[in-house]
């Protein structure tokens, strides 16, 4: 490429300088490894196929039913799932695939408020799936910033939705799909469970699985499970008989064409790396430093929405110190750490200036960061944002993030 578009060229190695010279905080970023690398950049790409493994639209598919049901299987065991499909291109897609399987235009959904940590794709207004449906939001309890299932249940009892969705982008506490399940019975909703971000944690037995309560459970690949952009569908042994056929419709041809055999090339490497044992291991150093680094943050005087976490992400709330979202993700790229703005529950800013900042451990972890360096990202944390820092400060703390980045250089830079 460097002959044949140094542009391009000059752009993904601008990039691929800034990957392991800052430290990745977006709870939602990962490092993949060089084999799905390989299998994202191979020749695959070039070979159209449409349908399912056995029933293509056009010939000389027999190497891509091989890998796609490869990666079938080794989701169905990973997750201990009876059904699964593999192709949704991204978790969003896979979300939509779920309502156009299960929901006509206008019908009632129930999804977790934007605010208080849900996701654009189950029913924001401005996006397809709230002009498409009509949707409406759960919160989080005012004191506590838990999930309120006495709440949901309630919302539920009134609003009469077809669809419940429990999970979300930025909530940091376990998620109990056993009661949401309980609600949807109650009401006679079908349940969807979007482990986009706990994904990882789920497949390592570190957070309880939705397989056996969720009627679908859908995932981003690209977060916690460390793996390329795209999407999964799961369905337990309860719903899959009656489910199985249509949300496999409903992804092809529903809402998507051809199949990106390259993605699920990389999903079927992903899956293989995630039974192995390393993967738990690996798991739970996510658990580790992000417990690590709330408290060490909590210590230095932070305010943490909900008080902590359980699983590998935080929001912290920046009000006492005085200083938005917006500027605390723009001082901290100044000094080489990436995190995002994010709105806090019942914040009074907008959406592009925010209230907090959401951290995440899965990029860092996945680097070699350990307790000794989530002690020095907190020291950094403090000295960035519980002051103003001066400019000699600013200079001392970039050597500081650049010494740690060189201390565990990215494993994977082709
Ligand atoms: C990230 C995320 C998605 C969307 O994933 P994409 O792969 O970016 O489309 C969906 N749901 C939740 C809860 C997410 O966090």
């Amino acid at each position: 490429m460097s002959d044949s578009d140094p542009e391009v060229f000059a752009i993904i190695e601008r990039e691929k300088k800034r990957q392991n010279e800052n430290i990745e905080l977006i709870a939602s970023a990962n490092f993949i490894s060089r084999a799905m690398l390989e299998a994202t950049g191979s020749l695959l790409t070039n070979k159209v196929a449409e349908g399912y493994p056995g029933h293509r639209y056009f010939s000389g598919c027999d190497n891509i039913d091989d890998l796609e049901n490869l990666a079938i299987a080794r989701a169905k065991k990973l997750f201990g799932a009876a059904h699964a499909n593999v192709q949704p291109y991204s978790g969003s897609q896979a979300n939509q695939a779920v309502y156009l399987c299960t929901l006509k235009p206008n019908d009632r959904i129930l999804g977790m408020d934007l605010e208080h940590g849900g996701h654009l794709s189950h029913g924001a207004k401005f996006t397809m799936t709230g002009k498409h449906y009509s949707s409406s939001f759960y919160t989080v309890d005012p004191d506590t910033q838990f999930i309120d299932y006495e709440q949901i249940l309630a919302l539920a009892k009134s609003n009469r939705p077809k669809l419940i969705i429990a999970g979300g982008s930025s909530y940091s506490r376990s998620i109990d799909f056993k009661r949401f399940r309980e609600i949807a019975d109650e009401v006679g909703a079908l349940l969807l469970a979007d482990i986009a971000h706990i994904v990882g944690l789920v497949a390592a037995k570190l957070h309880q699985s939705p397989i056996p309560y969720a009627h679908f459970v859908t995932t981003s690949t690209q977060k916690t499970l460390r793996g390329p952009r795209s999407g999964i569908i799961l369905l337990g042994e309860h719903s899959a008989q009656k489910f199985a056929r249509r949300i496999d419709s409903a992804v092809f041809p529903g809402i998507q064409g051809a199949v990106h055999i390259h993605a699920i090339a990389a999903k079927a490497v992903m899956l293989g790396e995630a039974l192995k044992p390393s993967f738990i291991t690996y798991q739970r150093q996510i658990l580790e430093n992000a417990k690590l680094l709330a408290n060490q943050l909590i210590q230095y005087g932070f305010r943490l929405v909900s008080g902590g976490t359980d699983n590998h992400l935080f929001i912290i709330d920046l009000r006492p110190q005085a200083i938005t979202g917006k500027e605390a993700e723009e001082r901290l790229a100044q000094i080489g750490i990436t995190v995002n703005k994010n709105l806090i529950p019942y914040d009074s800013q907008s959406p592009q200036i925010c209230s907090g900042i959401r951290l995440g451990t899965p990029a860092v972890t996945t680097r070699g960061f350990g307790s000794t360096e989530m002690h020095s990202i907190a020291a950094i944390l403090d000295k960035m944002l519980n002051t103003k820092p001066t400019n000699h400060t600013i200079q001392e703390v970039r050597e500081e993030v650049a010494r740690l980045c060189r201390l565990h250089p990215l494993k994977v830079i082709l």
